[in-house]
């Protein structure tokens, strides 16, 4: 039977690379129709049919292409319906700045990834022992997970006059108290950093991050290596104080956890070797931030600037657009944005247009 489960998925991949090479080309239907070969792939959009097929054969048929795939079939019986595979597993070769383009067959999931890093993907989908169960069951009180942390890890103990201090600052400067577990953490620990991942920062350097596009309930408490923050609402919408991960790309808030015991508690028990909530099922729902005009287009200007420069490697797949893709994507600096933010890009790289002619009226 097909599989569903996203942890039996993720834990049973048997990733393998094929031997052939692959490219992406895009032909008129007559000449789909002329075509020698087989492709292993096609789709037909209004510009024209896109197909994959072996390099050989796009080479004997003089097809254009810019740049040579690898194909990764990952061998369990994947379930279409499996919410979460797909994007678990681009994570984590993303990660490693290889782009990735999947396709979900009847049977089995397919990763097209560059040529040149075919391995290194390989590799990274063999070794990552992606979201392994919960070792044990929920531990619910926050005084039985801080003699966890201190064993796993090197806490240091808070010095209480600094606590007092912080939870005034966030009282007196947000008008929100901290939840009781959270201030029982952080009399026993502070700038504690769990499995080398999750660094809990001291309130101190909490309070002087730049909270200006948030709301003003959330406060960041926890950094990722790659400077991304996780928040807590102070606010206790639903009588609850969401756990929020900021690392968002575009303009949803994923919430991660519902408590702040339930978030040390989520990244205690799953393995240091994995961010538990790449998950979907151990995500608690979505929040919706709306901005202001002023604040959304500084938020786009930001996203825009973190995409990176174009590659000189291969075109974007975003239909017949003849840019390079950047580094990070398939598609071009241009259409990722528009992907992302999901209106019509207001930057532009294009140089201004070359003039064709002149005139002046004397
Ligand atoms: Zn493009």
């Amino acid at each position: 039977m097909a599989e569903k489960n996203l942890h039996v998925l993720l834990s049973s991949i048997s990733p393998w690379l094929h031997d052939e090479t692959y490219v992406f080309c895009t032909v008129s239907d007559k000449q789909f129709r002329a075509l020698k070969t087989e492709p292993i792939c096609f789709f037909r959009e209004s510009e024209g049919v896109s197909i994959i097929v072996e390099q050989s054969a796009a080479d004997a048929a003089v097809l254009a292409y810019d740049g040579t795939w690898s194909l990764i079939t990952c061998e369990v019986d994947s379930d279409l319906n499996a919410v979460g595979f797909i994007a678990a597993m681009s994570k984590i070769v993303a990660e490693a700045g290889i782009s990735i383009n999947p396709v979900s067959a009847y049977h089995h999931d397919h990763l097209f990834v560059p040529s040149d890093r075919a391995q290194d993907a390989l590799a990274l989908l063999q070794e990552a022992p992606m979201c392994p169960l919960p070792t044990r069951q929920p531990i619910t009180d926050i005084r039985d997970l801080i003699p966890l942390v201190f064993s796993e890890q090197k806490a240091v103990k808070a010095p209480g006059s600094l606590l007092t201090q912080g939870i005034a600052l966030i009282r007196s400067k947000f008008g929100y108290t901290l939840p009781d577990d959270m201030k029982l953490f952080y009399e026993r620990c502070a700038d504690v950093k769990v499995f080398d991942r999750y660094s809990i920062i001291s309130l101190q350097r909490a309070m002087d991050i730049d909270r200006s596009m948030l709301p003003q309930s959330w406060l960041p408490f926890c950094e990722m290596p790659n400077g991304k923050m996780i928040a807590i609402d102070l606010s206790e919408p639903n009588d609850h104080y969401p756990i929020i991960d900021l690392d968002n790309n575009g303009f949803d808030y994923i919430v991660i956890a519902l408590s702040f015991t339930e978030f040390i508690d989520k990244i205690l028990s799953h393995s240091g070797d994995s961010i538990y909530w790449i998950d979907h099922s151990e995500q608690a729902g979505t929040v919706n931030v709306h901005l202001s005009n002023k604040q959304l287009r500084q938020k786009h200007k930001e996203y825009w600037d973190s995409l990176g420069d174009t590659t000189k490697g291969e075109r974007c797949l975003n239909g017949s657009c003849d840019t390079h893709r950047i580094s990070l994507s398939v598609f071009c600096k241009k259409h990722q944005f528009e992907q992302i933010a999901k209106i019509e890009c207001p930057f532009t790289t294009d140089k201004p247009r070359k003039t064709f002619a002149e005139y002046t009226f004397d």
